[in-house]
């Protein structure tokens, strides 16, 4: 390959695109062409595929075609908002000079460009290219040598609000950890991103990974990057962060730096958040649950929209971080809880509090963008409502009186910013700005004299020049002499050619000057209508200049004022948040928990935070309240308990709801019960049987698999586990045993609070032997060979499984739901004669250390659990009539 710089062929243009995208190589380079970024060569096929736009040619590099395309540069954001979502790095390149600058160095100069910006996914500022209601992290991940391999740190800061945090932990939960942090962009060392314990992390990640190599987790250099970032001469301020922590957290500013070009966000001293102050909930248990949006990948329907009644985006991020990180420190949530509780009982203060803040707009956010240099007038703007409505509201709250400590601090940050930066903001700018600084017209007029001149010339100007029409319209005696304008040719007299010869002969010849000839008509221009032309443009470019200036003296000093309003912003958004749950409390009658050191885990009457809301907004009947008591019977260890019920009845709605209720109270929420007393949950799991659709085969059993010995090697005393039809996606013998050793685990090994909902009646045996195993039941009434359901849950076993019934809702055939019952009666007649009673008193109990010496013979199959197999595998809407007979006759072969 010949190199470019020297090759002749190679145009100056071409050399100069060359030589930028060589520095930028995982990029797309938007390569800025006037009123366009283009592409060439392989970006230009990327991108054109991925944004549905024509590639084209542009000349020839070495004798060959450049393939190309283009975007328009006022439209940009759009393109780059879909090529970022699909994982591409843009590198925007732009012109640094005057082109008229280039041509005086030469006809063949080419006009200097260089990159101004990376644009990745995690280091966006640009409203149009994120969700303003959620974060939008840039995270790292560093591992330092001599620290033990299995401890892991965290660095994650958003650049568009300036939070920024880090944390440590082990290895083994860090894809918990970042299943909450939910990054844009996650940076790893080399060495990370290549180790096979976290390469399947990497792949399966729903966010960008961005390798770097070890320099970039250095942690010598990130203490100096960090003080440099901070203005600091020692990082002591910051608290004692560990070696990895501070190569994490260098790691996340040297990115900064590296893709914003040198212009800073505002970022937040790191917050260390000290090891398991937060709930640890994975993934899998996260997607489950169905936290901040549904399986189906939604947020309606999610726990998130169900108790979301933040009114301003600030407080709908905050929301969202709350739920994906509940809190471990009983004080911590008792304070929350205090905030709430006191709103509950404001009605008036909450009324007015929710007024401002529905007019409260995204303080961190403009101010992110002035820092970087990409504001407009409306951040100022927004800046100056901002401080306004943090007054508004602090002195609402402060009005009332007696407020808790939680609220205490959030009126002393709402007053922090300086009251006379609003009075500037309010004095310097017009009530609703324009969108763009370039625009101008967002200065107030009566702030700046000189451009209240410049203003006052150039509108003058404009007027003059509106006169000159009649004055020339009486020299000229024409009626229909126009004075026009364009930007070709300016300021311009217009007239038809039937007057041209009266234009150039005496009185009035050297007064107007030939410029154009149209079809029919003739323009000219005159020498006063050039003066007030220029006049003019001098004018208005002197004030937008002013205004420029302006706009710089005031986004100086917000960035004065940066810490005390950034401590306002996240004022305003804890106090929607406390209000939001204040107002769903009262709206859907949510109760204060009780969250406490202790192992209880007591809900009584407890609901379903989503379904009932479903529920209610189809008028479909009102959800049954339901009791859970998980607490230790005696002092000890958390209580296990078994769920068996029908399809259909309301095992899985029971189970997530006690699982959401503890969510919600330790993020700080009340609940949707009647009373809830909860001893500190700090690990959630919650796993689903696979085996809803066995179609899904084989791999889908192993993934059931593979998290449920996460959850067995994992959970300890203190863990909450939900464990909904474990052992469904296999033949039944193998099913059934494997979910009685689970919960013989479960009890014996991790010793911590269980939910367990299973369709194997077999294991209600195991309350025989386990002690803090209950079994209960959710109630089915049967009325006319009909069952109907209750939906509550009573301390017991279900007797049966009611599935002809069930099969029978579904449409199943009447002649085979008959035949079904005649087969299910003859096989319980021999399963009472073979019999599974005796499983309990045959197996011992799994234990590390076995009670019993010899283990006994294993059981003998149930016959009909063989009839109970075929019929889960069946699908009945995917019978033929001709596959229904053929299966009656198996079945009846069986018999
Ligand atoms: P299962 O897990 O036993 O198959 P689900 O929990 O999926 O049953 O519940 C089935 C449906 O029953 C739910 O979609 C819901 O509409 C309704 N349901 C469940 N629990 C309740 C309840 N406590 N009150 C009212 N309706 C309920």
């Amino acid at each position: 390959v010949p190199d470019p710089a020297e090759d002749a062929r190679v145009t100056p243009m071409m050399r100069q695109y060359l030589e930028i995208k060589a520095a930028n190589p995982d990029c797309l380079l938007f390569y800025r062409m006037g009123d366009f970024y283009e592409m060439f060569f392989s970006d230009a096929e990327v991108a054109s595929r991925a944004l549905g736009i024509t590639l084209t040619q542009r000349g020839k590099h070495l004798g060959q075609d450049i393939p190309m395309c283009g975007v328009p540069v006022h439209a940009a954001d759009d393109y780059l908002q879909r090529l970022i979502a699909l994982g591409h790095r843009v590198a925007v390149c732009e012109q640094t000079e005057d082109p008229a600058a280039a041509r005086r160095r030469g006809s063949k100069a080419v006009v200097r460009r260089d990159v101004v910006r990376l644009v990745t996914p995690g280091t966006l500022t640009e409203d149009t290219l994120l969700d303003s209601r959620r974060n939008n992290y840039l995270a790292a991940a560093a591992r330092v040598r001599g620290m033990g391999d299995d401890v892991v740190a965290l660095a994650w800061a958003d650049i568009s609000t300036g939070d920024f945090a880090v944390a440590e932990t082990q290895a083994s939960e860090l894809a918990a950890a970042l299943a909450r942090i939910e990054p844009g962009e996650l940076l790893v060392s080399d060495s990370l991103y290549d180790d096979p314990q976290f390469r399947p992390l990497w792949r399966t990640a729903g966010w960008t990974v961005t390798p770097l190599p070890a320099a970039s987790f250095d942690s010598i250099s990130a203490e100096r990057r960090l003080r440099d970032y901070f203005g600091v001469a020692t990082l002591d301020g910051f608290g004692a962060l560990s070696r990895a922590e501070l190569a994490a957290a260098g790691a996340v500013v040297a990115y900064v730096d590296r893709t914003q070009m040198g212009s800073r966000p505002p970022l937040s001293p790191p917050a260390r958040e000290p090891r398991g102050a937060v709930m640890a909930i994975d993934a899998a248990t996260r997607a489950n649950l169905e936290l901040v949006a549904t399986l189906s990948g939604e947020r309606r329907g999610s726990l998130l929209a169900a108790v979301d009644r933040t009114l301003t985006a600030p407080g709908g991020r905050e929301l969202a971080r709350r739920l994906a990180a509940p809190l471990t420190d009983p004080a911590a949530i008792s304070a929350r809880h205090d905030a709430v509780e006191w709103l509950v009982g404001r009605s008036e203060v909450r009324r007015a509090i929710r007024e401002t803040l529905r007019t409260a707009p995204d303080i961190a956010r403009a101010r992110a963008r002035i820092a970087v240099g990409r504001a407009g007038p409306r951040d100022l703007a927004a800046i100056r409502d901002g401080i306004a409505a943090a007054r508004s509201a602090a002195a609402t709250l402060g009005a009332a009186g007696d407020a808790p400590a939680a609220i205490a601090a959030i009126i002393d940050r709402l007053t922090g910013p300086d009251v006379s930066l609003h009075g500037r903001l309010e004095a310097a700018l017009v009530d609703r700005p324009p969108l763009l600084r370039r625009d101008g017209g967002f200065v107030r007029p009566g702030f700046s004299a000189d451009l209240d001149e410049a203003r006052a010339l150039r509108d003058e100007s404009r007027k003059v020049v509106a006169g000159l029409q009649a004055k020339y319209q009486e020299a000229t005696g024409i009626r229909t002499l126009k004075v026009r304008h364009n930007n070709v040719l300016g300021y311009f007299v217009e007239t038809t050619a039937q007057h041209m010869e009266k234009m150039s002969a005496e009185p009035l010849a050297g007064v107007f000057f030939h410029r154009q000839t149209l079809a029919s008509q003739v323009r000219y221009s005159t020498a006063e209508l050039a003066d007030l032309e220029g006049r003019i443009a001098t004018a208005a470019e002197r004030a937008l200049a002013l205004e420029g200036e302006i706009f710089d003296a005031l986004a100086a000093a917000v960035l004065a004022e940066g810490t005390a309003l950034e401590a306002a912003a996240a004022a305003l958004g804890e106090l929607d948040v406390h209000a939001g749950f204040a107002e769903l409390a009262v709206e859907r009658d949510y109760v204060r928990p009780l969250v406490e050191a202790s192992l209880a885990f007591e809900i009584i009457g407890g609901r379903h935070p989503v379904v009932e809301q479903a529920l209610a907004a189809d008028a479909a009947g009102p959800f049954v309240a339901n009791d859970c008591d998980l607490s230790p019977p005696d002092g000890d260890d958390g209580r296990i308990l078994l769920l068996t019920g029908p399809n259909m009845a309301g095992k899985s709605t029971f189970l997530r709801q006690n699982a959401l209720i503890a969510i919600l109270a330790q993020a700080g929420a009340f609940v949707p019960a009647a009373r809830a007393r909860i001893g500190i949950v700090d690990r959630l799991f919650s796993r689903v049987g696979a085996a809803d659709d066995l179609a899904r085969g084989r791999s889908t059993f192993m993934v059931e698999m593979v998290e449920t010995a996460a959850i067995l090697n994992q959970a300890g005393p203190r863990a909450l586990v939900i464990l909904d039809e474990i052992g469904r996606g296999t033949a039944t013998f193998d099913g059934l045993s494997i979910a009685w050793a689970t919960v013989e685990h479960l009890h014996e090994v991790n010793r911590c609070r269980a939910l367990f909902a299973t369709h194997f009646h077999e294991l209600t045996a195991l309350a025989e032997t386990l002690p803090r195993l209950s079994n209960a039941t959710v109630k089915v009434k049967e009325w006319k060979g009909e069952v109907i359901f209750l939906h509550e849950v009573a301390p017991g076993a279900a007797d049966r499984s009611y599935g002809i019934q069930v099969a029978r809702l579904a449409g199943l055939p009447a002649a085979v739901v008959a035949r079904a019952r005649e087969v299910l009666e003859r096989l319980e007649e021999t399963d009472r004669r073979a019999g599974t009673a005796g499983l309990v008193d045959d197996l011992p109990l799994f234990s590390l250390k076995p009670r019993r010496a010899a283990p006994a013979a294993a059981p003998s199959p149930p016959v009909h659990s063989v009839l109970a197999e075929r019929l889960a595998a069946l699908i009945p809407d995917d019978l033929t009539p001709r596959q229904a007979l053929d299966l009656i006759y198996e079945l009846k072969a069986l018999a």
